[in-house]
């Protein structure tokens, strides 16, 4: 008899012989006071800090943003109750695409019901239409768009992270006749470094290749109205699709791509992830509007985060902890080895009080095994300076090499 559960229990046991099974944390959210949450641990409901949220700018918990919410789930009750197709493409939907089309200066917008589905539903789509279409995919990719490259089933090329040189090799390299499309980020976030977004647009005007960017790490956060990377470079013309997330800076749950009508038409027509599945319901669709809206014409948010990851990387930094370079507002503290890194987390989480979720293999290469924090305009300096405090007792008390250590062994 074939032992079906004992194969489930070993792959468990490979993740714990390499240090990298995952725990939850099991968290409340305290509306109004985020980053500060309740930890439910051993029967115990314990008050932390959270300094590892995607909720970037706190737009979760934003007064107009809850009321959006409120107001439509009461008008309009819960689900959305059927596909786009069928009964499920509500007022505020629509509202929600047009919406995102204006933030990103394109003619048309289309929701999905996650980012990680926007991407593996439109990039699979874009090239499987397209015939014997090349993609070149950034090898640092996320996981979303690397299953959307692999359901697409045709060839596929990966470029060396960022580097642009190597892209225009195999660009070079490809028959000029065939349609190519480039996928690549914005704002990676496991570093927080940025894609030279003009020179790739340079590379594909030169060979005539399609650009698909992933601004869900920026979308809401840069540029003068929250439109991305591209809106503050002036390059959202430049880009044929731009896709993002409602979860993250916006504050609530969904994903998106914005293009030309006619590529978004025909995601629309042939995508199975966005056909055969319910649409988003309609109180999330009119709170991200809500915080959309407000994004576009109020800087507060985005400067008061600017200001307090400069200050975070700054005070880290000074207490000689290993902070790894990054250009934007990810603040990553290099461990270097995935048990050190789950110990440091749980200590930080069990003496302090604070909640920093360790990033292992395969989200980042072995070795780099890291914490990743994400400050927000909500964590003050005090905050901040308590987490200064933290991290270096705790980098004692596990043994993790502070920087100045680290570049002596190295
Ligand atoms: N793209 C990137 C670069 C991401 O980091 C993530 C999620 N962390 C996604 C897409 C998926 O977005 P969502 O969480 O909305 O599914």
């Amino acid at each position: 008899m074939f032992d079906y559960q004992s194969h489930f229990t070993s792959a468990i046991d490979a993740l714990h012989t390499e240090k990298r099974y995952r725990v939850f944390a099991d968290l409340e959210r305290i509306a109004g006071r985020f980053p500060q949450a309740i930890w439910r641990h051993d029967g115990s409901a314990v008050e932390i800090t959270v300094w590892c949220s995607n909720d970037y700018l706190g737009m979760g918990q934003h007064e107009k943003v809850v009321a959006a919410m409120q107001q439509t789930a009461t008008s309009m009750g819960t689900g959305a109750g059927g596909t786009r197709n069928i009964s499920g493409t509500t007022h505020p939907l629509v509202e929600l695409e047009q919406e995102l089309a204006d933030l990103h200066g394109k003619e048309a917008a289309l929701v999905f019901t996650s980012g990680y589905v926007s991407n593996e539903a439109s990039i699979s789509t874009i090239a499987r239409l397209l015939p014997d279409c090349l993609i070149l995919s950034d090898e640092l990719n996320h996981a979303s768009m690397i299953e959307g490259v692999r359901k697409a089933g045709g060839r596929k090329q990966i470029f060396r992270h960022n580097d642009v040189a190597h892209l225009e090799e195999l660009l070079k390299a490809a028959d000029p006749a065939r349609p190519k499309l480039i996928v690549f980020e914005s704002v990676y976030s496991m570093d927080g470094d940025i894609a030279p977004v003009a020179a790739i647009c340079d590379l594909a005007e030169r060979y005539n290749a399609m650009t698909y960017i992933d601004e869900v790490h920026s979308v809401g956060m840069y540029g003068p109205r929250g439109g991305g990377i591209c809106e503050r470079e002036g390059l959202a013309h430049r880009v044929d699709v731009i896709e993002g997330t409602l979860a993250k800076a916006i504050g609530v749950l969904g994903g998106y791509i914005t293009g030309s009508r006619a590529v978004i038409d025909a995601v629309r027509s042939y995508a199975p992830g966005f056909i055969f599945t319910t649409a988003l319901p309609p109180a999330l669709a009119a709170a991200a509007t809500a915080s959309i809206r407000h994004l576009k014409q109020s800087q507060v948010e985005r400067q008061g985060q600017q200001r307090q990851a400069a200050q975070t990387k700054a005070v880290l930094a000074q207490a000689d902890l290993p902070v790894m370079a990054s250009e934007t507002h990810i603040v990553p503290v290099l461990v270097g080895d995935a048990d050190l890194c789950k110990r440091a987390s749980d200590h930080l989480l069990e003496k302090h009080g604070i909640y920093i979720q360790p990033i292992n293999y395969p989200t980042v290469p072995r070795g780099t095994e890291r914490l990743r924090i994400t400050p927000t305009p909500l964590h003050d300096d005090a905050l901040i300076e308590r987490l200064r405090d933290a991290l270096v007792e705790t980098w004692q008390s596990v043994g993790i090499a502070f920087a100045s250590t680290r570049q002596e062994t190295s």
